[in-house]
């Protein structure tokens, strides 16, 4: 007979299968555990170390825009497979899986929409559909937002996250890069205001073209940013990196970035911005 039995305080199996999942959230930079609602209620910003959670295109627009409406545009368009690509899996059913993994079409959302009252042409990349990568849709749906802006006369607005060029599509994904970069010359030279937002992350092609052309650059805290990996870089210059090199606040610190935002704060200071910058 024992002579101590110990109290079943725990959960039975059943009981643990009624938690529901992701009640709580672990933060990736502390480790500090935090409630799930409570975490959306904070727009997924850590309240113990303000790093800033990656969220979804959707939760941007909700966000950013009046009302949390985009009147999206070039819904349809679908990425083509011209050069039948295929690495570990067909670059065709890469696209396919994509789609049904996040019920988008493309890595871009973009339409026209208001901030604070303005009529701005907007859009964002969707980083969880092929890690955000700039294929040739990507890049045309990019140009298309920089030419309704040119063409209506109103700011242009784009929060970037991405990988780089879709390597999937060879040369087609870096020639996005020219297109998107002499449209907005056109932009600059009317004198439209265009303001970037990197998210973590934002990297390589698209670092290397629209991402880091705005009139102003706004960044999320601790967001990684750069162009190449910082393994082929040191390999390059054959030199030990700083600390802190590929940040937000390394950027800010070189004057590549104007300000760090937290995303409590991103469509407040998007609208002082306009007011700045754009007539009434
Ligand atoms: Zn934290």
């Amino acid at each position: 007979m024992a002579w101590f039995r110990k109290d079943k305080t725990g959960l039975t199996p059943q009981e643990k299968k009624n938690i529901p999942e992701g009640l709580w959230t672990k933060c990736k930079s502390c480790g500090e555990v935090v409630y799930s609602k409570k975490m959306e209620e904070l727009l997924w910003v850590c309240p113990n170390c303000d790093f800033h959670f990656r969220i979804s295109s959707q939760k941007y627009i909700s966000l950013l825009l009046d009302d949390g409406y985009l009147d999206e545009y070039d819904v349809n368009l679908s990425s083509q497979d011209p050069l039948k690509f295929k690495d570990s899996k067909k670059y065709s059913d890469r696209i396919k899986q994509a789609q049904q993994k996040t019920g988008k079409i493309e890595g871009v959302t973009s339409g026209m929409g208001k901030i604070g009252g303005i009529e701005v042409s907007f859009a964002i990349m969707n980083f969880e559909f092929i890690g955000g990568s700039m294929g040739s849709v990507v890049g045309e749906k990019i140009a298309r937002a920089i030419e309704r802006a040119i063409n209506n006369e109103i700011p242009l607005i784009i929060i970037s996250s991405s990988g780089g060029a879709r390597m999937q599509e060879g040369i087609l994904s870096l020639m996005q890069m020219a297109k998107t970069s002499a449209l907005l010359a056109i932009l600059a030279e009317k004198k439209i205001p265009y303001i970037s937002i990197l998210t973590n992350p934002t990297t390589a092609g698209v670092m290397a073209s629209y991402a880091s052309l705005g009139d102003v650059i706004l960044a999320e805290p601790k967001a990684l940013l750069g162009f190449a990996g910082p393994r082929v870089i040191q390999q390059t210059i054959g030199q030990d990196l700083p600390e802190g090199f590929q940040s937000t606040e390394f950027f800010l610190a070189k004057g590549f970035v104007d300000c760090i935002v937290n995303r409590r704060d991103l469509r407040d200071t998007v609208i002082k911005f306009l007011h700045y910058m754009w007539r009434q």
